[in-house]
């Protein structure tokens, strides 16, 4: 699950993370009375959506005083900002944050990750910041600085001045900023994250005095583990979440959306990767990734066609489903069902396996439904891709 920025500083503020004053409004008025209470010589106004970027789609914008801020809000509440993590539809702004801007003198990157290679918690720095870290990574990967945690003690605090004095942080800072780090780590571990990024983490001057504050902030919380986090939960922003993916998730299906025009129902996360790993063999693209699990029934399988065909890109369907612990006949039986509930207007191919698979074949002969059926999992894939292309032209 994701948070956004305003929330992500709450969440830092109380791990001691030193972060900009502010807070988030949801209407132009409310952004300048919070303004003219913050009281600051500068401020920025920043959109608050699930995705980074904001600052080069034009999603944080400065103001010297609150009437400019309030006209900065009006501009930024209600559009389509569009960012490189965005997609080309964007994402509409129903919030943004009203902060305190300060005067930058040096971006820097900061985060903690789960580096999988050591199974270990890795805090990650690195003196270009501001910019997009995965570039860095790719073409100037020794400008990356890594630190990694044991988890047994957690981060030490030598370890945080080392990586301080690494990304060449003024002596008197190093301090502030190894605090800052052990805050970020604190907030990481006690929150179940699976991401926690500070991007830029800012060296900032206001009268001849300096500071290392937190200007962006981003954490990924693990999915597993929010059922002791009720608070977080809490942070869930509806108009983020891909309404199909929610409905899917009450249905206990999983459901991620994808950009291509075959439907695809599946049973088991591997099989589902490899299902649509065929299908791109095949010359064609996904429209999304369902997984029924292992226990369906007929009314789960009823509820995955209606997901998959509520998308309008959809032009054809593919069910490829193992019949390990799900038996073939029950769900030919909920195929058909579906089917004859909802009304099917694109093409569907079936593979069927495993257990009562002769049944389950036959039972969809009878049905007399329109359907193709398919041996083996290439030859689903190209008519599914065939099926699909002949609908598209
Ligand atoms: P994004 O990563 O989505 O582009 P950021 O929060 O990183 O959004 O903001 C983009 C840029 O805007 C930052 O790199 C920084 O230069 C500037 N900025 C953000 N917050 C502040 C702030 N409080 N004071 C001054 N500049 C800021
Ligand atoms: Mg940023």
């Amino acid at each position: 699950m994701n948070v956004h920025e305003y929330q992500a500083k709450e969440i830092l503020k109380a791990h001691g993370v030193n972060v900009p004053r502010g807070e988030v409004a949801l209407t132009p008025d409310e952004a300048e009375a919070i303004a003219s209470k913050l009281d600051c010589p500068m401020y920025v106004v920043k959109a608050q959506i699930h995705a980074g970027g904001r600052g080069k789609g034009g999603g944080v914008k400065l103001a010297k005083n609150s009437e400019e801020v309030r006209k900065h809000a009006e501009a930024i509440l209600g559009m389509q900002l569009v960012t490189h993590q965005t997609g080309p539809n964007g994402k509409r702004v129903h919030k943004v944050l009203i902060a305190e801007a300060s005067e930058i003198e040096k971006e820097l990157y900061l985060s903690i990750v789960v580096d999988r290679e050591s199974s270990r918690i890795v805090m990650m720095g690195s003196e270009e910041g501001g910019v997009d870290i995965e570039e860095v990574a790719a073409s100037q990967p020794e400008k990356i600085l890594k630190e990694t945690i044991d988890p047994a003690i957690g981060l030490q605090p030598f370890q945080a001045r080392k990586m301080a004095y690494g990304l060449n942080i003024p002596g008197d800072l190093v301090n502030s900023a190894a605090k800052l780090m052990l805050g970020l780590y604190d907030a990481f571990v006690n929150s179940d994250c699976s991401l926690a990024e500070i991007n830029p983490l800012a060296i900032t001057r206001t009268d001849e005095k300096q500071e290392v504050v937190a200007l962006d902030a981003k954490l990924n919380f693990d999915d597993n583990a929010l059922g002791r986090h009720k608070d977080i939960e809490a942070m869930r922003d509806r108009h983020e979440e891909e309404e199909r993916e929610l409905e899917a998730k009450k249905f206990g299906l999983s459901y991620i959306s994808l950009d291509g025009n075959i439907g695809c129902m599946v049973n088991g996360a591997g099989l589902a990767m490899a299902t649509m790993d065929l299908i791109k063999l095949h010359g064609g693209e996904p429209a999304n990734f369902l997984d029924v699990g292992g226990s369906a029934t007929t009314e789960t399988v009823s509820h995955a066609f209606r997901l998959i065909l509520a998308d309008e890109q959809v032009k054809a369907v593919l069910v490829n489903i193992f019949g390990g612990i799900m038996k073939c006949d029950v769900i030919a039986e909920g195929i058909i069902e579906a089917v004859k509930q909802i009304d099917l207007k694109v093409p569907l191919v079936v593979r069927l396996e495993g257990t009562n698979v002769e049944l389950g074949k036959q039972i969809l002969a009878d049905s007399g439904l329109n359907l193709i059926a398919a041996d083996g999992l290439a030859e689903a894939a190209q008519k599914v891709v065939e099926a699909a292309r002949e609908v598209s032209e």
